[in-house]
């Protein structure tokens, strides 16, 4: 029996890793809560699973975990600010079990430095997907990661048609249904961005040897090439319940936890490449990390702030990444050391927010 802290409890990863645990009592026991600000959805979800712990807001949520005693803690806030409570957990002797890729990206090599051997675990299907195939090898015969995209709401779209389009377009995505922030991330491919970023920083691959392929149906969810040229795939429904499981009792696998491929009725999968005049976050995120320092952490939070100026109708679809590009150009890291500190990756962040702010506000 497992005992689990879930941050971000009230969200779509949050109310998914709950219903994992409501299926499973014989498996998991949730001890700690956390939410943002829905103080009473957090409040009914105490009540359901008997837990005493509860936090709310980013800093009770950090000492949350770090003062319950659990066997896993699930990131699930969204955005950079979850990026305390991962490290609080990393901390103690929890498996930390990661859907909040925006602190491992914005903490970098601090994040991993701190991380005990196999503690961290992804929550995210590709990276679960590649954990999974990379079973199939030693790591040194890994050739390169192929992750999956959907393509999202947009794909196939002109970059020039793509000006107009409106946020409700923008969250309804064809395959996942996901929180406001990375649903938006898909229909731009941030995402895929910030995952070709979480995969090097999780399976130690070169940038150069992370790819992206384009598969609508989201039934292949990443791969793994090994030096013989086999490819190994990892497939099932468009389901988090089945990556959120994995996590949750990592390495085995919990029966039943979600409905598998139906192979008596047709279906065809496709692959295609990605239009990278369209979306170019992908290039833009591996140069961002190839960059690494201080870079991830401004991409990241230009990023934020851009899809939240989206949403409040401040600017266009193609501002996002336009905004975050010119951040990035202009960020001079200034004092440049292997080793990041908490504080330079805050001041980085904070600096972008601000230069970010201040475009969305110039007139264009
Ligand atoms: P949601 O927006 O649905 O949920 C976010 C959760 O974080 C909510 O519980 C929210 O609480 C909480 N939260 C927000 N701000 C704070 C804060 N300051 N302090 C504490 N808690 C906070 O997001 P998702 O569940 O979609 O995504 C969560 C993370 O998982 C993201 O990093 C995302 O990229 C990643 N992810 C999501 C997937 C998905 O299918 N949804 C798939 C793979 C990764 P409240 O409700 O009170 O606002």
């Amino acid at each position: 029996m497992r005992s689990v802290i879930v941050l971000g409890s009230t969200g779509s990863i949050g109310e998914q890793t709950l219903e994992v645990v409501a299926a499973h009592p014989e498996r998991f026991r949730i001890v700690g809560l956390a939410a943002g600000s829905n103080r009473d959805r957090l409040a009914a979800q105490a009540r359901e699973f008997g837990v005493e712990h509860t936090a709310l807001g980013a800093v009770e949520a950090e000492q949350l975990a770090r003062d319950v005693s659990a066997d896993v803690v699930v990131n699930a806030i969204t955005g950079s600010v979850g990026l305390g409570a991962t490290l609080a957990a990393l901390e103690t002797d929890a498996i930390l079990a990661l859907a909040n890729k925006e602190s491992l990206i914005v903490g970098g090599d601090l994040v991993r430095r701190r991380a005990k051997p196999g503690q961290l675990v992804p929550v995210d299907s590709e990276h679960s997907a590649i954990a999974q195939a990379l079973r199939a090898g030693a790591p040194h015969e890994v050739r390169r990661l192929v992750l999956t995209a959907s393509g999202g709401p947009f794909r196939g779209r002109s970059r020039e048609s793509l000006a107009s389009v409106t946020p409700a377009e923008a969250l309804a995505h064809p395959t996942w249904s996901m929180g406001r922030v990375i649903s938006t991330n898909s229909a731009t491919l941030v995402n895929k961005g910030l995952e070709v970023i979480e995969a090097h920083l999780l399976f130690d691959v070169p940038l150069a040897d992370i790819e992206v392929t384009v598969h609508p149906q989201s039934i292949v969810h990443s791969m793994v090439e090994f030096v013989d040229g086999s490819t190994i795939a990892q497939a099932s429904p468009p389901a988090m319940t089945l990556p959120i499981s994995l996590a949750l009792d990592w390495p085995n696998r919990v029966p039943d936890v979600g409905a598998p491929l139906d192979w008596t009725a047709a279906q065809s999968w496709t692959f295609e490449p990605l239009d990278s005049d369209a979306f170019p976050a992908v290039e833009l995120a591996k140069q961002v990390g190839l960059a690494g320092g201080t870079f991830p952490a401004v991409f990241n939070a230009a990023n934020e702030q851009a899809v939240d100026a989206f949403h409040d109708g401040r600017i266009g679809f193609l501002d996002i990444l336009d905004t975050v590009a010119a951040v990035v150009d202009r960020h001079s890291p200034g004092e440049t050391t292997p080793e990041m500190t908490l504080e330079m990756l805050l001041d980085a962040e904070r600096w972008a927010r601000a230069e970010a702010d201040a475009l969305v506000a110039s007139p264009r």
